[in-house]
């Protein structure tokens, strides 16, 4: 288990600046994942933590050691990258026991961690398989296995599941999650698949041009983003733009084109006073669909737009004073309004809007 410390972290290619004087404290044992578009850095923070890439300034350190010149095989990282394909002409065995060979490791010693590496992801007993008998789940278990047999400081993750399916996606997160949380094993992570952050990770980032713009737990960075940027990163969202006309303890009551609405939430370390420009965040499944105009927080418009998900129906409603439809997605739902002539009115909860700096 191991705190990973990174300072003023900075990484050039040409003219790109990849990674922009960027700070993360990674504690030991957590399972932190790194989100943002593409070209915000992810992959280049991972291969400069594993020590692929040596950084133009800043540090990098693994508890109290400073590993930032230090080559990779000696930072003792297990990496699982998508691009880390398997040796197809070995069997399980020796691809797993791959990196104890190159370390001189005694035989014996090779065939005791190989077989504990095995077991840790659920194949014990199919070392002699051949890589190509394998389904794309189990080839990524031994991937992991070949990763955790050298007893990483740490585990460095990216985009592991993205060759498989969505079901075994979705097995092979929660196996990734116990054996890390089983293991102690500190993990950094990088996906594009919110989905998958939302629900391993202890702690993420978001990252935007080579700069880290948020971190916090998955509920954090849901429920209470700092920017429209993570607000709309994060998960889906409706972005309307406003005013903030009266304050009153920790009620906000915002003017916007499609109305006065009123919100309670404010964006964390901040509190909009009244004049402040701002953009309300409505996550589509915070707002509801009636056709009696709510007593408050109504906005109107007509449906153009409905679809029947089983689990969810998401209506797209297009109001007068604005360009973009309003989303909305109802869960549970007993049938689907397919009517485009009626006037219907969204609402939403106070606590669920969330008040940004415009
Ligand atoms: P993606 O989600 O598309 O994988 P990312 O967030 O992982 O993107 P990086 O791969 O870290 O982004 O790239 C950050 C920036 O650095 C991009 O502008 C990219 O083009 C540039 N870059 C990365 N690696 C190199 C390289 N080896 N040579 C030149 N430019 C590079």
């Amino acid at each position: 288990m191991v705190t990973i410390r990174i300072s003023s972290l900075v990484k050039r290619f040409g003219d790109v600046v990849a990674l922009d004087h960027l700070d993360l404290d990674i504690a030991a044992g957590e399972l932190f994942f790194l989100l943002g578009p593409s070209g915000s850095g992810k992959t280049t923070l991972l291969r400069a933590i594993a020590g692929l890439h040596l950084p133009d300034a800043g540090t990098i350190h693994f508890d109290e050691d400073d590993v930032t010149r230090l080559p990779p095989h000696r930072r003792e990282t297990g990496m699982m990258f998508q691009s880390y394909a398997l040796w197809p002409h070995l069997n399980v065995f020796r691809n797993v026991a791959f990196g104890l060979e190159e370390r001189r490791v005694p035989k014996t010693e090779i065939r005791r961690r190989v077989d504990e590496a095995l077991a840790m992801v659920k194949m014990d007993g199919l070392g002699a398989r051949r890589v190509h008998e394998l389904s794309g789940g189990q080839q990524q278990r031994v991937a992991l296995a070949r990763a955790l047999v050298i007893r990483p400081r740490c585990l460095l993750l990216d985009e592991p599941l993205s060759n498989l399916d969505s079901k075994l996606r979705v097995e092979m997160r929660a196996e990734i999650r116990r054996i890390c949380k089983e293991f102690g094993l500190t993990a950094v992570y990088v996906t594009h698949d919110q989905k998958e952050a939302l629900s391993m990770a202890d702690r993420m980032a978001v990252l935007d041009a080579g700069k880290i713009v948020q971190t916090g737990t998955p509920v954090d960075l849901y429920r209470r983003p700092r920017s429209a940027f993570v607000s709309s990163f994060v998960g889906e969202t409706n972005l309307i733009e406003g005013t903030i006309a009266t304050v009153s303890g920790d009620e906000y009551s915002i003017h916007t084109e499609t109305g006065d609405l009123s919100a309670r939430l404010a964006a964390p370390d901040w509190k909009p006073a009244p004049g402040d420009l701002v953009i309300l965040s409505i996550r589509p499944e915070c707002l509801s669909l009636h056709v009696d105009p709510p007593a408050e927080n109504a906005i109107t418009g007509r449906l153009i737009e409905s679809v029947y998900l089983g689990e969810t129906a998401q209506y797209s409603l297009k109001c007068e004073e604005r360009e973009t439809p309003l989303h909305i997605s109802e869960l549970n739902p007993h049938r689907v309004i397919r009517d485009t002539e009626t006037r219907f009115h969204a609402t939403a909860k106070p606590e669920d809007i969330v008040i940004l700096k415009s």
